[in-house]
């Protein structure tokens, strides 16, 4: 099995339009899965039918029996994090505040305390409009750990896979570099870094060609917006050929991929025939490095 990771480190290089169309191309053979977890926009494009949904859980929060409590304040002045006060009488926990350390459950002398799972998000199995299967995840309103949770979307793909016999899983992985990139790029054998000839989006670019280097995951460069600056576009081109790194199109700026976004297709289904060729380009190439 393949597992191939579309990154951009920057927000806004056309990630989640790339990956859509390059599914939309490959249906048929794919696993596809959005390990964009914190925003999830996949869903937007691929009308996903859930066929299975999950609760996500993870970190652990306090939480006070306010029968037993007797509000001696114990708790509150060994809280590092300032998560424990009393409102309106009662012992209140600051969900946000609280970090799950644990401290208050042991200095607590009435056993007051204890600690409880947190529901973080939900996990998804799904068919896309497509007819690809589908694996997709949403990260609750202010909830932490979306590395934890990208893991999770990685695994139930990788098990998708093997249930519909498809040799390929296509990621959407999350912007930035942190933990929910590296988590989305674990098993990867192929990264599509996704770039643009911008200052920021050359900048993410060679961070995301040193975080590959150090996991040793062969990538290729999608340039989108080339025409935006050609001599960027030139140094993009001449640090892929540099590093080794494998090239596969360059697209046009073109407004039609923030019309398709927000008419909920794809680019293929745009029905421009140009682009569609060179995301079969790309395709192509994409293919034969993996192999
Ligand atoms: S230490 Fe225990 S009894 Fe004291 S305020 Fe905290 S929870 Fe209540
Ligand atoms: S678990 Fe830790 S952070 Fe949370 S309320 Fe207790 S002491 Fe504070």
């Amino acid at each position: 099995m393949k597992e191939i990771v579309v990154i951009s480190g920057k927000g806004g290089c056309g990630k989640t339009s790339v990956t859509a169309a390059l599914a939309q191309l490959a249906a048929k053979d794919i696993v596809l899965a959005d390990a964009d977890v914190d925003a999830a926009d996949m869903h937007l494009l691929m009308a996903p039918e859930n066929t299975k949904e999950e609760s996500f859980y993870s970190g652990k929060l306090a939480v006070v029996d306010q029968e037993i409590c007797t509000r001696c304040r114990i708790c509150i002045e060994h809280c590092h994090f300032d998560a424990i006060s009393i409102e309106e009488g009662d012992l209140k926990i600051n969900e946000i505040d609280c970090e799950g350390c644990g401290l208050c459950t042991h200095v607590c002398p009435l056993n007051a305390l204890h600690m409880e799972t947190q529901r973080a998000g939900l996990l998804f199995e799904a068919t896309s409009r497509l007819g690809t299967p589908m694996v997709h995840a949403r990260l609750d309103i202010a909830a932490d750990n979306s590395g934890k949770l990208v893991t999770e979307v990685k695994n139930r793909s990788r098990e998708v896979a093997d249930q519909f016999k498809k040799d390929i899983i296509l990621t959407d992985g999350p912007p930035g570099i942190g933990c929910p990139v590296i988590a989305s790029l674990t098993g990867a054998s192929l990264a599509v870094i996704v770039t643009e000839p911008t200052q920021s989006g050359w900048h993410d670019m060679k961070r995301m060609n040193d975080l590959l280097n150090k996991m040793q995951i062969p990538a290729v460069i999608l340039l989108n917006k080339a025409s935006l600056n050609a001599g960027l576009a030139a140094d993009i081109k001449k640090f892929a050929a540099d590093n080794h790194l494998g090239y596969t199109i360059e697209l046009p700026y073109d407004p039609v991929f923030s019309k398709a976004i927000s008419e909920g297709i794809t680019i293929p289904e745009y029905g421009r025939d140009d682009l569609t060729d060179l995301f079969r380009q790309a395709w192509k190439i994409i293919i034969e490095t993996l192999k």
